[in-house]
Formats: structure tokens, C-alpha cells, sequence
């Protein structure tokens, strides 16, 4: 198609699931030239085609490199919706697990992200639930370890929950709680 034959050019938003495309169509006798540029389907980001460009591996939305859009488990890559099917983790949780990996009494979270009771104990009987954390010991001597798939699931979303804003707030508190830098180094 010759330039000089299309009479008006239109630039919109790529649907979800493509990525980019050019269509040419008559309108009334005149050639209408539609370019449909991308952007992350998660936070509307322009993404630069030349640059390497993420899709989630289940629903193929296209990502930009953002931790609060793109997350990496596995080696493969997910958008939120779908790292939260295959491996849930709500900010209260996180926050819990983060307690426990850097030697807080993880019931300290009520205090350090200013959460209600209910909502402690709600999100630590999902963390029991979902294998990533386990009990030891009866009672007023009961500890809480983290297993194997917690870690993996605090790694997976750490990036994402450090960026928003009462997980931000909560990780200062601990981290001068437990005067360390919490367990961000530890792995
Ligand atoms: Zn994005
Ligand atoms: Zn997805």
C-alpha cells in the first residue's frame, strides 16, 4: 500500500493479548491506516517494542518490567491475578511471614502494620493453610516456623509488596524492632 493513498493515519491502544499491529481499511472511499501501539495491560505503561517485553504465561497479557506487574516464579512469568492462583500471598501475609523469617513473634504485626486481631488470625490461619508456615509447641510456647514454599512465596512477591505503602510503613517498623535489617539479606 502506497503511502501517498492513505488520506487519514489513527493510533490506538493494542487490545490485550497483541502486540501491535497495522490495519488498513476504506472508509468512505478513503484509506484509513490504523496503527495500534502497546502498553502494559497491568499499569497502561507505553511499552518500547525494541525492548524485551514480558506476557503472562497464562493469559498472555503483555507486562512491563514493573515488580507490581511482572512477576517471575519458576522462570516464568506472571501478571498479578495469576501469581495470586498459583501462588497466593495477601500483604498481611507477607507481612506475617516477613515477622517470623526476621525473628519477630509474628503476632507482633497487629502492632507493627496496625492490623485487628480477626485480620491476624485470618491471615495466618491462610498461611497454615496454604503450607507456608507451621507450628511448633503448644499453647503460650508456641512458635511458627516458615517452610520451604513460604520463602518462596515472601521471595516471589517481595519487590511488589515493598512498593506499596503500609507494607513500606510496616518493613521500617520491623526492621528497627529487630535492629537488623530484617532477613533481606539472609535470601
Ligand atoms: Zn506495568
Ligand atoms: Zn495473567
Amino acid at each position: 500500500m502506497e503511502n501517498n493513498e492513505i488520506l487519514e493515519e489513527i493510533v490506538l491502544p493494542e487490545r490485550i493479548g497483541f502486540l501491535g499491529s497495522r490495519s488498513y481499511d476504506t472508509v468512505n472511499g478513503k484509506i484509513v491506516k490504523t496503527t495500534r501501539l502497546i502498553f502494559c495491560d497491568n499499569c497502561g505503561c507505553r511499552l518500547d517494542e525494541n525492548k524485551l517485553i514480558v506476557l503472562c504465561k497464562i493469559c498472555g497479557k503483555k507486562l512491563c518490567s514493573s515488580h507490581s506487574c511482572t512477576f517471575e516464579y519458576q522462570r516464568k512469568h506472571y501478571c498479578e491475578e495469576h501469581i495470586q492462583q498459583i501462588l497466593p500471598l495477601t500483604a498481611h501475609g507477607f507481612e506475617i511471614l516477613h515477622c517470623v523469617l526476621a525473628e519477630l513473634e509474628p503476632g507482633k504485626v497487629r502492632e507493627l502494620a496496625n492490623i485487628s486481631n480477626d485480620d491476624y488470625r485470618e491471615a495466618l490461619n491462610e498461611l497454615l493453610e496454604l503450607g507456608y508456615v507451621k507450628e511448633k509447641g503448644v499453647s503460650l510456647f508456641k512458635t511458627y516456623k516458615v517452610l520451604d514454599r513460604g520463602i518462596l512465596a515472601w521471595k516471589t512477591y517481595l519487590n511488589a509488596y515493598v512498593m506499596q505503602g503500609d507494607v513500606a510503613h510496616f518493613l521500617q517498623k520491623s526492621t528497627e524492632d529487630s535492629g537488623v535489617n530484617g532477613c533481606l539479606e539472609r535470601f
